[in-house]
């Protein structure tokens, strides 16, 4: 599909389209160094993107989310949906959602669900990332995790990338951006430029 047909398509989720598009480059850029992974699969949305971007190079994107929704999305909390609710058992669960997200795309032969938290995935994963998009929990707990699991298997020349990133307190929560700034403070990173709250850094070589 193109990238304005996936727009189109009805799917659940909380990004910008300039992001959108700006996550589909960069996938498009990393897709061919090797498998893309995300934390924070939701509904399918930025599996839209990343996950196109990667068939086109014949690569593989994995996506990891629990599916049992963060914390904000809780029932009486500010961004609950209550058509996420399984009904026989009264959790949240977004895999239903992220699968039709998928068939809708014809992305399953690209895209590899791991549906668990991300901390229980890190546990055993050893292969190289050309990309890793940070869009998980945003708590200060769970964003740091993910950084902290997964920002060491990017590939030089590779990409993190981490969404939500608010540098006005007012205007959002500042976890994204504290583990933004603690990649910036490694020295490890480049920065690339900004797309709205979306943020890209490239692994430096090692000196
Ligand atoms: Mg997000």
């Amino acid at each position: 599909m193109t990238f304005d047909e996936l727009l189109r398509l009805p799917v659940k989720g909380f990004m910008e389209d300039h992001e959108a598009r700006r996550l589909f480059e960069l996938g498009l850029a990393a897709a061919p160094l090797g498998p893309c992974l995300e934390i924070g699969s939701y509904c399918g949305k930025s599996a839209l993107f990343l996950g196109e971007a990667c068939r086109r190079s014949g690569g593989i994107l994995f996506s990891i989310d629990h599916h049992r929704g963060s914390e904000e999305q809780q029932p009486g909390e500010a961004y609950h949906d209550p058509e996420l609710v399984d009904p026989a058992t009264g959790l949240v669960d977004t895999f239903r959602f992220f699968r039709r997200t998928l068939d809708l795309a014809d992305l399953t032969g690209a895209v590899v669900p791991i549906v668990t938290q991300s901390r229980v995935a890190a546990r055993a994963w050893a292969t190289p990332l050309s990309l890793v998009f940070i869009d998980g929990g945003h708590t200060f707990e769970a964003a740091e995790t993910d950084y902290v699991c997964w920002s060491g298997h990017v590939k030089q020349g590779g990409l993190l990338v981490i969404h939500d990133i608010f540098f006005d307190p007012a205007a959002g929560g500042q976890a994204p951006r504290h583990v933004y700034e603690l990649a910036l403070a490694s020295g490890l990173w480049e920065e690339l430029p900004m797309t709205g709250t979306l943020g890209a850094l490239r692994r430096r070589p090692a000196a």
